[in-house]
């Protein structure tokens, strides 16, 4: 696992350096992985996890609390978040990759403890996948980040994209492009937006080549994932 995270960061690096940009943000995806190998890959230095379910990650993170972490990791919420479990993602993450409505935006400022510093929020935007339910709309995100930035305990920090899984990767550039252009609009509104998540194992040199800051990996790290655990 350790050799699979030099891989991946040597590619991301070299990608970046020839696309002229800083090197991307790598969020290990961890869903469905023990919490032996968020052990392990922390032990290799990797310091941002991203998870997908509000309930298996506390567990995972009690687990580890256990094990004793050498040091702090940084918790990220890719998976579509439910209003009942808002309360519980305000105080166990990092970040929310995944806000796309107002209602969820509300909830977790409402709930974000004051002895935290406040949560960095990345709206979701669906820009092309008419099969997905998640994400806003790419007209509704102007409306979306003022619902967030009117939150005194959230952070407004960017988009999260997800485009359309086409074979064809190259079908999926124009998500990328549309996403990036949406972002910088939405940058020159609020300066503290600095953070486009887009790409994944199969497609992540498009997203930095098109502008990603934050790639969000897992299989290329992990292996394949195993079936869901309780
Ligand atoms: C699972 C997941 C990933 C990682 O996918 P891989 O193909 O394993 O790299 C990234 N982002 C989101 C939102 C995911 O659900």
């Amino acid at each position: 696992m350790a050799d699979a995270l030099r891989e991946v960061s040597e590619t991301l690096y070299s990608a970046a350096s020839g696309a002229g940009c800083d090197t991307p943000v790598l969020v290990a995806v961890s869903k469905l992985q023990p919490a032996t190998a968020i052990a392990e890959l922390a032990a290799a230095g990797q310091r941002d996890f991203g998870e997908n379910y509000v309930q298996e990650a506390l567990r995972k993170r009690q687990e580890l609390a256990v094990t004793g972490l050498a040091r702090p990791l940084t918790w990220h919420l890719i998976g579509h978040l439910q209003g009942n479990k808002a309360k519980e993602a305000a105080a166990a993450f990092d970040w929310v990759q995944s806000v796309d409505r107002a209602s969820i935006a509300a909830a977790l400022g409402r709930h974000r403890p004051a002895a935290l510093p406040p949560l960095n929020v990345l709206l979701q935007v669906n820009v092309d996948d008419e099969t997905s339910k998640n994400g806003c709309h790419p007209d509704e995100v102007g409306a979306l980040a003022a619902a967030v930035v009117a939150e005194p305990r959230l952070r407004l920090r960017g988009l999260m994209i997800i485009p359309a899984p086409w074979p064809d990767l190259e079908a999926r550039r124009p998500a990328f492009r549309t996403a990036k252009q949406i972002f910088d609009d939405l940058r020159v509104a609020y300066p503290t937006v600095d953070t486009l998540s887009m790409g994944m194992s199969d497609d992540y040199l498009l997203a930095v080549g098109e502008g990603a800051t934050m790639v969000r990996i897992g299989s290329a790290l992990f292996g394949a994932r195993g079936p869901r655990a309780s």
